[in-house]
């Protein structure tokens, strides 16, 4: 496995794999690997000849008084991990190298960057979002993409800007990947203290909750919310928003029918924590 960091480099690692044709898969990252990055690059290696995982904390998608400087960081754990996993590349560039001085460009979706984590954290989080990935696919030139439902909105997101920019990529989303009790694996899980750790689950027994409420024949959206609402509230954990939205568009559903994502977001002790779940219906009501 190549460790490289610069740009030039990365691309003379991979124009003669084009070349001769070779399909390249792309894993953006921030590190800190878990069983959920894992999922991705085993899906990456399974699909692509040639696997680039890029290792980047973006400081453009941290607002201030986000958790920047505490973001988990261990790039020698991380390389030895994806080296495991039969990764070609890991490309992690310096600071400098992907905001060289003077840069002033913003990448930026309008519309769906706004509800969700965009009311919680400013539309600004994705516009860093896509403006590193935006920069990545320019640098790598990949084939396809992969990213994790985990992030529901993050995906959208970055779908909608690969389409509306031309940008030649398939992007490739994968389920989530959690721990046993259904917590959703994610780099700040290491913020939780073992009593924040326990109650950090009920964000996925709120989306269970809501999905039996669904699987049961609720097809009101207010009533499917409050069936989530009811099994989060034992773990005094209050959602910053629960969701019944469109998983392309992130409008709120009037009713459940077709596709709908279920998200959360919530604070736990000190730690943010957000999960989703794809509910399917053919739209009978009940
Ligand atoms: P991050 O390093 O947190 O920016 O995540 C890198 C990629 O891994 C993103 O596409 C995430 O959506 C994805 N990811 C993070 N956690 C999980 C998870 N538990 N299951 C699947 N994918 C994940």
């Amino acid at each position: 496995m190549k460790l490289l960091r610069t740009v030039p480099d990365l691309r003379a690692a991979l124009a003669p794999r084009r070349r001769a044709g070779e399909r390249i898969g792309l894993v953006p990252t921030m590190g800190a690997f878990h069983e959920g990055h894992l999922a991705l690059m085993s899906r990456a290696r399974q699909t692509c000849d040639v696997v680039v995982v890029s290792l980047f904390v973006n400081p453009a998608q941290f607002r201030a008084g986000e958790d920047l400087a505490a973001y988990p960081r261990d790039e020698a754990h991380d390389l030895a991990v994806a080296a495991e996993r039969g990764v070609d590349i890991v490309f992690a560039p310096a600071l400098e190298t992907v905001y060289p001085d003077g840069f002033a460009t913003t990448v930026a979706v309008g519309g769906l960057t706004e509800p969700l984590e965009g009311e919680a954290r400013g539309p600004e989080h994705f516009h860093g979002v896509t403006t590193v990935v935006c920069k990545l696919f320019n640098m790598a030139a990949p084939d396809v993409a992969f990213f994790g439902q985990k992030d529901g909105q993050q995906a959208a997101v970055i779908r909608r800007m690969a389409s509306d920019l031309d940008i030649p990529v398939e992007i490739e989303v994968l389920p989530t990947v959690r721990a046993p009790d259904g917590l959703a694996l994610s780099s700040r899980n290491a913020y939780l203290d073992p009593c924040d750790r326990e109650r950090a689950i009920a964000l996925h027994r709120g989306l269970e909750a809501a999905e039996q409420a669904v699987a049961h024949g609720e097809r009101e959206p207010g009533a499917v919310r409050d069936a989530a609402l009811e099994a989060m509230a034992p773990f005094d954990v209050e959602p910053e928003y629960l969701a019944l939205v469109r998983p392309d568009t992130l409008a709120p559903v009037d009713a459940v029918e077709g596709d709908v994502l279920v998200a959360v977001a919530a604070r736990v002790g000190p730690t943010r924590l957000i999960d989703n779940t794809l509910i399917h219906t053919n739209g009978r009501p009940r």
